[in-house]
């Protein structure tokens, strides 16, 4: 169920049988010549829907746009500091524990959010619990990035090999396919096999990487794939989601 689709009525049922909440998060970038700029946000939101049918879970809004500073070298980009986007994620989460949520699985898209989610986990519990432990109900937050899960990374290396890269990856623009086949873009990939190598900044960032991708061939990229990708990612994290759910 996705909150936006409730009535506060239906949500407030449904915390009082589940306090967990899963929280998409992904972000607004350049994604190389034939990737969405939306890719991370989209994926993001498609792998947690469709876990949170799997869960029975509730699903937040998405936060769309996220830390990215290092793609703003190209059209398009957006980027929250990270101080903003740790004040974002702390809001989010404090209004919905208002309401009784007390475990949020954060399902991100991309892999530059996850020093500042993590950062803003803890700004929560500071809010929330001074400098220490206090009496009352815990409170959990959990980053899980999808193309980390374990069957998500065997599945990716069986499907794309060596071509799968680092950004603008076959798997993530599969997903993309797989979920908005209107969307297909065609463009040349030249090399077929995109640089990559450690950046700075983002004018160091596009110097490296020319075209936007880094290590990756995402002309093997397919809608199939995509859907394999969506459930394999949505089936492990339901189980990841209760499990979380039911720790002490
Ligand atoms: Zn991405």
């Amino acid at each position: 169920m996705r909150l936006q689709m409730m009535t506060w009525a239906e949500v407030e049922a449904s915390v009082a049988r589940d306090s967990g909440i899963l929280m998409p998060i992904g972000s607004t970038e350049q994604h190389g010549p034939t990737g969405l700029i939306g890719t991370d946000a989209l994926t993001a939101e498609v792998i947690a829907w469709r876990a949170g049918e799997l869960a029975d879970a509730v699903v937040g809004p998405t936060i769309p746009v996220g830390m990215a500073h290092h793609h703003m070298a190209f059209a398009g980009s957006m980027t929250l500091k990270p101080s903003t986007l740790i004040a974002v994620i702390t809001e989010y989460v404090l209004s919905l524990a208002h309401h009784g949520y007390r475990r949020f699985v954060f399902v991100n898209g991309h892999g530059g959010n996850i020093p500042t989610v993590n950062a803003a986990f803890y700004e929560v519990y500071a809010a929330l619990y001074g400098h220490g432990p206090v009496e009352g109900p815990e409170l959990r937050c959990r980053c899980i990035s999808w193309f980390e899960l374990p069957g998500v990374q065997r599945l990716t290396k069986e499907l794309f090999g060596s071509k799968e890269g680092a950004h603008a990856t076959a798997s993530e623009i599969s997903v993309t396919r797989a979920a908005f086949p209107d969307t297909v873009k065609s463009a040349p990939l030249e090399p077929a096999q995109a640089p990559i190598s450690r950046f700075f900044d983002a004018r160091d960032y596009r110097r490296r990487h020319p075209d936007g991708r880094m290590g990756s061939d995402p002309s093997v990229a397919s809608a199939p794939a995509g859907r394999q990708v969506i459930d394999t990612a949505a089936a492990e994290l339901a189980a990841a989601y209760r499990q979380f759910g039911t720790m002490g």
